[in-house]
């Protein structure tokens, strides 16, 4: 642990000073202009403070299929739904040029769904890697503590 300042880093998240998010947040973590003119933009969806707390394993993957399937039904341009290896958010992956206000609605829909649904999709060995490895009550809890600071989302920083 050093306060020092670390040198530029290839991914956007590893210039991120951890310690000066207010989880939970919405932000851009990253948009490429691809060749050929096209745009992609990939959103740090963070569900819990760095460091500080994590979301269990078993919830933060029912989440992934959960919000893979559903948020599918609120926008075309979803290409991927990825967990952070710290377990403490996700990353979701759009084409197209997106701010925060234009997906906060999508993922608040998503996760609104999560809330209604009665089973966790694709949780069985035929569709996914660990189909035993899942908690819907887990995904709920987490997806509710979420939406609860849904008037936050967009304050990234603390102060
Ligand atoms: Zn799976």
């Amino acid at each position: 642990m050093t306060d020092q300042p670390t040198p530029q880093m290839n991914v956007e998240s590893f210039n991120l000073d951890h310690r000066t998010v207010a989880a939970p947040y919405l932000r851009i973590a990253d948009r490429q202009e691809l060749p050929g003119g096209d745009v992609l933009t990939k959103f740090d969806v963070r569900f819990t403070q760095p460091n500080t707390e994590h979301l269990d394993s078993e919830a933060v993957h029912s989440l992934e299929h959960m919000m893979a399937e559903h948020m599918r039904n609120h926008s075309g341009d979803v290409l991927d739904v990825s967990p952070m290896g710290c377990r403490t958010g996700f990353y979701v992956l759009l084409v197209g040029d997106h701010g925060v206000d234009g997906f906060a609605p999508v993922l608040e829909a998503t996760l609104r769904d999560l809330l209604a649904a009665e089973e966790v999709p694709a949780a069985n060995e035929i569709q996914c890697g660990w189909g035993a490895h899942h908690t819907l009550e887990g995904a709920k809890t987490a997806a509710r503590a979420f939406l609860d600071a849904r008037s936050q989302w967009s304050q990234v920083t603390a102060g």
